[in-house]
């Protein structure tokens, strides 16, 4: 299976060499070559087929003969050993919950993919050792340093803003040890990632070590992504209605993979794109022009992003028209008043708590069936609430019950390097 670069059909890559550089030399996207149809036997099957056989069929094609079925096997295992349920919150509309991984976000799935593909490929080859440098906003650092944890060969260097994480997230990266770094910037998510892409062009630094990334620009992160759509379908797959999904969108990696999904035949007919305030893609929508800005902060912080990376793909899959993307992809902004409001009032009326991420998938999905009332609605929790808890708590006005497993977390001792600028980084990395 091939991979070519979304800026030149001519630059193409075997899967390991994507998973290895993250980007195409020509700094495009990783883009699969040919995207798998599933046999509609597949579909009506699928409630005889658990997690992984699920995981397996999708993503086969993608990974091709270079990793060997056993090896991808347990990989998949790895990677999907906990729950995916969809819970009904109200008449018409369900939440699928992906946060009942170790770091209570969806973004474990991903994480651990790319982990066990970058692992195995390690172990097997001659790349030597490999430093992942990431930067995160919350989320990301967390899945991934959980994700990489003791994996032999790679050694991975979170930054992070201080004090702009919560307190949750802040333990999750900062408590692993091992080949676990994190440093902690004194600035914000822009300036952790503006310093992580100057390191990725300092020649320096990269005759020194190898680096690569480990956001849902590695097509290892991005297409284990579609799995749960499908584990979704099967629970959905009885009803009588229309298929749509409402996803909460920050860099569009995870909307991106049930669109690819969809292409390879799963029969969800429409998907909702939720965002916060930081609504580039919304207005694309209404006015066909794409305008990239700054990013704003919100409650929501892990989708706040002015230019997400991943919707070059998404209009890949629509095979770049404006009107087929109309077709099947709605966009909507909801602001953090709206987002509280959801939280409190969903709660009130049902007693279900919703994370702000899930809150504003809510609010998408909402407004798009109040115009077609012939769909049933998933919205997709991303994170737990309780990641999120002043803002939660806030809301609904009640203490959040905390799981044991993050009961833990909260006694353990933080572990962090502070820095303060690039040259700060860049001596670390040459260490
Ligand atoms: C990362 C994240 C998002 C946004 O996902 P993208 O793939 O970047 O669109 C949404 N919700 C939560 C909780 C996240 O961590």
């Amino acid at each position: 299976m091939n991979y070519f670069s979304l800026n030149n059909r001519e630059h193409t890559s075997n899967f390991e060499n994507a998973v290895v550089r993250g980007l195409a030399p020509d700094k495009g996207l990783y883009f699969p070559d040919k995207i798998k149809k599933l046999p509609a036997s597949f579909f009506q099957n699928i409630g005889n087929l658990d997690r992984t056989e699920i995981s397996f069929e999708a993503i086969k094609a993608y990974v091709g003969d270079e990793i060997p079925d056993s090896a991808l096997i347990d990989i998949i295992n790895e990677t999907v050993d906990f729950e995916f349920p969809i819970v009904d919150v109200k008449k018409n509309i369900g939440s699928l919950e992906l946060f009942h991984g170790p770091t209570l976000a969806f973004k474990d799935v991903g994480a651990r993919f790319m982990a066990g593909s970058l692992g195995y490929f390690i172990k097997k080859g001659n790349l030597g050792k490999i430093t992942v440098l990431v930067a995160t906003s919350g989320d990301t650092g967390g899945a991934v340093a959980n994700g990489f944890l003791g994996i032999e060969g790679i050694d991975v260097v979170i930054l992070y803003p201080k004090a702009k994480v919560s307190e949750i997230q802040e333990k999750q990266l900062t408590t692993l040890g091992q080949n676990i770094t994190a440093l902690e910037v004194d600035g914000n998510f822009d300036d952790c990632q503006a310093m992580v892409k100057k390191a990725f062009l300092d020649s320096e630094i990269t005759d020194h070590r190898k680096l690569t990334s480990a956001n849902s620009i590695n097509v290892a992160r991005w297409l284990p992504q579609m799995f749960y759509y499908f584990f979704a379908y099967k629970q959905l797959k009885e009803i009588d209605k229309k298929l749509v999904f409402s996803v909460p969108s920050g860099n569009f990696g995870n909307i991106c993979a049930g669109l690819l999904a969809r292409e390879m035949g799963l029969p969800i007919d429409h998907f909702v794109a939720s965002n916060n305030a930081n609504d580039t893609v919304t207005n694309y929508l209404e006015t066909e022009e794409y305008n990239p800005k700054p990013s704003v902060q919100t409650i929501s912080n892990a989708m706040d992003v002015g230019d997400p990376s991943n919707f070059v793909r998404v209009l890949k899959l629509f095979k770049d028209k404006h009107a087929n993307l109309k077709e099947h992809f709605s966009a909507y902004s909801f602001d953090d008043e709206k987002t509280k409001q959801a939280i409190k009032e969903v709660y009130s009326e049902t007693k279900y708590v919703m994370d702000p991420h899930g809150a504003v998938g809510y609010l998408g999905l909402k407004k798009f069936l109040e115009s077609n009332p012939e769909y049933h609605g998933t919205f997709l929790e991303t994170a737990h609430p309780v990641k999120f808890l002043e803002t939660v708590e806030a809301a609904i006005k009640k203490k959040v019950e905390i799981p044991d497993s993050i009961k833990g977390l909260m006694d353990k001792q933080k572990k962090s390097l502070q820095i303060s600028n690039y040259d700060e980084l860049k001596n670390y990395l040459l260490q």
